[in-house]
Formats: C-alpha cells, structure tokens, sequence
C-alpha cells in the first residue's frame, strides 16, 4: 500500500519522521556501519553553512484565541471559512496587523468592535488596517472571512481511490497553518483554538483537543457541524482537520479517551496495529514523570503523510501504517507510533521556539521511540535500535555533512529535519542520560515539562533545567554535542605486560578538528574480564592522545571499550584473533557483533569459521546470528573470489539452508540472499520451497530474487506466478520481476 508518490512528496519536503524510524532496520540490515574510517570534512557532499542564517521571529502582537468556522464541499473540493481572532498587542499604537496568509483568499474583514478596517492580501500576508490605535492590554477582536479552492501546501482534498475514500486531511508542519488558517504562524506564540465544521452527514471530522459536540444543521438535514476546542494553547503548526467517512475505534486509558480513525477497510487490522496506544500513553506518564496533558488521545489515517506528523491530541499518520499480520514482522510501524505518541509531550506540550531548536522535538521524540523499544522488547532489541541510530547519523556526518545540532542555518525549516536532529539528538540524550545518571535524568525531563508546560523553549531553558535539577554545569557537554558539529573518532590499542602485571591502553581522539570539531571531554568505561573475576571502571578522556596503565592480577581475556555502548563515536581497536574469539563468545550483543565483523580479516581461518558457525546457529538474539552470517558470507565470497574455499562452501550452505529458516526473517533474508549469491542451479527446488513455505513478505521476495541468481529459463513461469501473489509494498511482484530479468539476462 506503500505509493511512490507519497515517499517522494515526504522526501521532497525532508519530513523525517519515516526516515527515523523506518530506515533503521535496513541500515542495520546491510551491515554494520560500526568500524568506519574517520570521517573527512572533505569528503562532504552539502555544504550546510553557505544555507542563510535565520533568528527567532518577531511579533507585535499576541495571538491568544482562533474560533475557527470552515463549511465543506468535499465534491468541489473547497471550503469556505472564518477565523474569529482574538489577540493583544503587545505595545501601544498597535494600528496595523499584518497575519499569515497564503493561497486561501481572503473575502472579508470586519473588526469586531465596530471599528472600520481596511485590508489587503499580498502573496504571504493578510495586513489589516485598523481606523485608529489599540494601546498594549488591549483586546482586539477581528474576523476574516475567506475560502480555498482545491488542495493548497499544507491542506490536501482527495477524490476517492482504491487506496482511500473521498477525504480532506491537513499537514500543517512546519508552517503551512496558514494555507488554510490566516493566522500567526510560528512557534513561538501559543494559541487555543475551536473548529466548527460542517460537512455531509456520513462524513466525520476529527481536530484538535476536546469534542464539544456533533449537531443537526439549522436548515439542512443532509449536513451536521462538528466543535472542536483546543483549550490548552499550542503552536499553529500543531492544528489539524480531517474529514471522511472514517471507522473510528474507540480505547481508553482511564479516563483517556484513545480513539483510531481510519478509513472503513482498515478497521479490523487498525485493531491490533494500534492497540499499543494506551499501553505507550501509559508508558511515557511514567518515565517523563508528566501527565498525558491533552484532553484525548486520536491517531487518524491520511493520503498525504509519509511516516507521521504530531498534531495536538491528534496525530496524522500515513496510511502505510496499514499492513496485514504478516507484514509486521518486517514492516512494523510501532516506532513510529510510539514516537509520535511521544511527541504529545515533546513538540507539542513544550514546542520549539525556533526552528534552528529541532532536536527540542525531534531528538526527544527519538530518544522516546527508542526508550519504548527497550522496554517493550528488551535490552537487545534496545542496544540494537540504538547503534542503528547510531549508524544512521555517521552515515550522514560521512556522506553529507557535519553540523552543530542547534544550527540556525537554513532555506526552509525542514531543512534541519535530518539524521542529526533525530538519531544523533538521540544518541546524545544517551549520553547525558550516562552522565548524570537515570534517575536525576529523568528528574529533570519531568521539571522541564512542567516548569515549560504549554511553552515554547530552547535549548539554553533545558540546561538551566538541567542545573538546577542536578546541579551540574553541563554547559561545556553541549558546547561539544550540541553547539559544535562531529563526535569522536577514537583509535584503541592495549598492550599487555606480563613481567609487571600492567595493561597499558591508549586512547586517541583522531577527528578532524578543523572546522569547529572538538576534543572530547567525555567518560568512557572499559569493561576488563579476566580468567575468573570482571571490572569495570570508568576514565575520563579530554587530551588528544592519553595512556592509561591498570594493573591487574592476571592477562585480560578481553578489554572492552565503551562497555554499556554509552558514546556516539566512530572507532578502532586492533585485536587478536584470539581476543575476537573470546568477545564473540562473551560480549554483550553489540560487543559480539562487532567482534564478528572485525573477524571477517581472518578469512577462512578454521577457528573463526567454526566460532562464527557456532553463534549463527545459537545465538539466542537474531541480529547477533545475523552478524555472524554475513561475516562468514562475506568471507566466504572472498575465498571463492580467490580460487580456494571448497570445504568450506558445504559448511556454509548447509548454514545458509539451516538459516534460510530461521524464526526471525531478518535472518532468513540474508540467509536466502547468500543462497543465491552463490548461484548453484542445484538450490532452486530449495528455494522454491523456501518462498511456498515462508511467511515473510520480505523473505518470500529474496527467495525470488535467489532463484533468479541460480535458476534458468524453465523457472519463469514459476516466477511469474509467484509475481501475481499481492503483498506488502509489492515487493513480491518487484522481486519476480527482477529475478526474471536477470534469467533473460544470462
Ligand atoms: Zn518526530
């Protein structure tokens, strides 16, 4: 059900909340990103600094209440509508107020106090001039009348199509409100607002906040008026519509109303798709230590959204959220679901001011996702989703850019909507979670929402919370993470001395530091096993180059550095294949992934064959039996690269088949994928089975695209029967497709 068009319309305007999520697993798929080389400044594609500075947006007034009246023709795809504004100017002479305004027209402007007033409408702006001064304190009261035809940026009418019903849905991020609002349309002014809309009866309308009532049109019986009020303020780019004949599903948490709309179809997968919600909502009252602040809590489906976007009270979510059962296993939308359920607090309940203070929304909302992930699925899948945020922001800082997280560089908002505002913010609220500590980290999330409930903040009101709440001057934590671009590239070495008994490791901070990239004040902790005891300790590392000498009572099997996985860093550390060995079998999931990528230098070695061999096979946690997979696919391609490897092929494919049907289909898919790189015609009734057996969309798709590595001509019509099968995405058709071609090919 995933559209092209929709990905594109996503990407064009750098909306990431799909990135975030969604690309994760296929990052993580393709191998760990974790030994990198240095990033180079050089190497950068965007040159992020030559994009304009931009500061805060001044006003002259302050907008304190929008009633908003829109009256729907969904046929002729427009409205018509009035925006009752209620705001005070915020110094005397206050004669001339100039709204947001774009694309809507504007027909009329009456003040509400009887006063005369001209207007005009330019490209952008609405300006109303009033026939003499308010004065500071004063309320001003006004109405502009206006209607929009046919879709504007921010604001989508759709026909009906197999996809979806005859519809209208918003997307007000980042500042398209007033496409369909004239309005004061930027973060930092808050406003509560109502909608009053009338439609069809059969439609429904969803939007912000409480729902005062549904009632009978005075003079049309086919028509009703839904009211809806927002009462506590929030930013305009928070403020949504939606209208449609949607199946409303309704859940609770207490006395939280929790309800998904979606369009008809959906409504018996939506059921299960969603029923995590209340547990989510349940989840982050806890750990933020701040009540879900808004009146309800609804998620509705829409054409026009490619992951998610967070409205008050209502969060807008593509439509690919749909998905039957079996594609859960590889297409599942919980992070998304629990990121924008945590935006309510994060983005919504304190909301950045500007909008170079992304990571205020976005980064907490990562840190969010990935703190629901820990605790839902554990500690594994947790270290997992973290190293893949991780990995997504180094790919960025390698192929793109570097930038401070705070930047105020941009064209458009959405401009720093990238892989640093999501999982490097992320990766560094980590961080400061390591070094204050859980509790008083968590402390102090739960006094800056209450301390900026309703608000608009930036980054200097977090670290004055963080102080207070703590104590601890941590500006110089966000100089380095927050303010300057990069993060540490590390290179490791630890020599061992029998004769006194001392391990000398050496740190080395190798980062580019040319361009505003620092050396690094930051603790690390290096986990030491020895034969028959484990420590830890932590050391401090802020010098370029430092030695530290531990004496220890016997030689270390292994030397971990950065136990616990704390720091966003690239790094090296040269070891002994039989150091490898010993973390491979010992480490936790990271150490052992790691460990097994760094074997693949030792090639086809007998040892590492058969350690590797052992933990594809037992490993209890897939990814760890998928690390160990593709080490020994990979080094199995070089040894067949050159000339040699025999006895180790069988051993491989016997792996290969035994995993081909894993319980997990990440593993299964790079299974069968290593199947087919071998492309022996001999695997193809095994692959045949594999895709009529499998319940994997993802898997059944590599089981094609395998037989098209290793089948022949007489294995087409197979494949084009298996093409017709609908899936999730169409992969299956996509992957017939291409496993025909590349038979034709040959
Ligand atoms: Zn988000």
């Amino acid at each position: 059900m995933m559209r092209g068009s929709r990905m594109e319309s996503m990407m064009n305007r750098s909306r990431w909340d799909l990135m975030a999520t969604l690309v994760l697993p296929a990052l993580v798929a393709t191998g760990l990103l974790i030994p990198m080389q240095p990033v180079s400044l050089q190497a950068q594609q965007v040159d992020v600094y030559a994009r304009p500075k931009q500061v805060e947006r001044s006003r002259d007034y302050d907008a304190i209440h929008y009633r908003i009246s829109l009256s729907f023709d969904l046929d002729q795809q427009s409205f018509v509508g009035e925006n009752r504004i209620t705001l005070m100017p915020l110094d005397d002479g206050f004669q001339r107020c100039v709204l947001d305004a774009e694309e809507l027209v504007v027909d009329r402007v009456d003040a509400l106090d009887g006063r005369g007033v001209e207007f005009t409408q330019t490209d952008r702006h609405l300006v109303i001039e009033f026939d003499r001064a308010y004065d500071f304190g004063d309320t001003v009261r006004v109405a502009v009348e206006y209607h929009l035809d046919g879709s504007a940026a921010g604001f989508f009418f759709d026909e009906e199509t197999p996809d979806h019903p005859r519809m209208a849905s918003t997307d007000s991020w980042a500042d398209e409100a007033h496409h369909w609002i004239p309005c004061y349309d930027y973060p930092n002014d808050k406003v509560t607002h109502e909608l009053i809309v009338e439609v069809d009866r059969g439609d429904k309308v969803l939007s912000n906040g409480r729902l005062v009532g549904v009632t009978d049109h005075p003079t049309d019986a086919d028509r009703w008026i839904w009211h809806w009020s927002q009462e506590q303020p929030h930013a305009t780019y928070l403020m949504m519509v939606a209208v449609g004949p949607f199946a409303v599903i309704e859940d609770s948490l207490g006395d939280l109303p929790i309800s998904y709309w979606v369009y008809p179809d959906d409504e018996e997968d939506a059921r299960w798709i969603f029923e995590k919600t209340p547990r989510m909502v349940e989840f982050y009252n806890t750990i933020f230590g701040y009540d879900y602040p808004w009146a309800k809590y609804d998620q509705v489906t829409t054409p026009h959204v490619g992951g998610g976007a967070e409205a008050t009270s209502a969060t807008i979510l593509g439509q690919g959220v749909i998905h039957d059962r079996r594609a859960e296993q590889d297409f599942s939308w919980e992070r998304i679901i629990a990121h924008e359920t945590a935006h309510q607090w994060w983005g919504d309940l304190i909301t950045l001011r500007e909008w170079s203070h992304t990571w205020m929304n976005e980064s907490f909302g990562t840190y969010s996702d990935y703190l629901w992930t820990r605790a839902e699925w554990g500690e594994d899948e947790g270290a997992v989703d973290l190293q893949g945020k991780k990995n997504q922001y180094l790919r960025e800082a390698r192929d793109r850019y570097m930038r401070p997280i705070v930047f105020d560089r941009y064209e458009r908002p959405g401009d720093n909507f990238d892989s640093h505002t999501y999982p490097k913010g992320a990766c560094v609220l980590h961080m400061l979670r390591y070094i204050l500590g859980d509790e008083p980290f968590f402390r102090t999330l739960s006094r800056f929402l209450h301390e900026h409930a309703f608000q608009p903040v930036d980054t200097h009101d977090f670290m004055t919370t963080v102080r207070e709440v703590t104590g601890k001057n941590l500006d110089w934590f966000f100089e380095q993470f927050i303010f300057s671009p990069g993060h540490p590239v590390f290179e490791v070495e630890s020599t061992w001395n029998e004769g006194n008994g001392i391990l000398r490791l050496q740190v080395r901070q190798v980062q580019d530091t040319s361009r505003g990239v620092p050396i690094y004040r930051i603790p690390v902790v290096i986990g030491i096993e020895l034969p028959h005891e484990k420590t830890s300790m932590e050391l401090w590392l802020r010098e370029k180059e430092q030695v530290f000498e531990i004496e220890l009572s016997a030689r270390p099997l292994m030397v971990r550095f950065d136990e616990g996985n704390w720091l966003l860093k690239e790094w090296t550390f040269l070891k002994s294949r039989d150091e490898l060995l010993y973390q491979l079998g010992h480490d936790d999931v990271i150490g052992r992934m790691w460990a097994a990528s760094e074997l693949q230098r030792f090639g086809d070695d007998p040892a590492v064959v058969d350690a590797l061999d052992r933990q594809a096979r037992d490993h209890e946690f897939w990814a760890v039996r998928r690390g160990a997979l593709e080490t020994l696919g990979k080094a199995g391609e070089e040894a067949g690269r050159q000339g040699g490897g025999e006895a180790g092929s069988a051993v491989r494919h016997d792996l290969y088949r035994l995993l081909s049907q894993d319980e997990n289909s990440k593993v299964r898919v790079t299974a069968l994928r290593l199947l087919g790189a071998s492309g022996e015609p001999d695997l193809v009734p095994f692959l045949k089975e594999r895709f009529g057996d499998d319940d994997s969309y993802l898997a059944q798709a590599e089981a094609l695209r395998s037989i098209g590595k290793c089948g022949s001509r007489s294995d087409v019509r197979f494949l084009e029967r298996a093409g017709r099968m609908t899936s999730h995405n169409n992969v299956i058709r996509r992957a017939a497709e291409r496993a025909i071609e590349e038979i034709g090919g040959r």
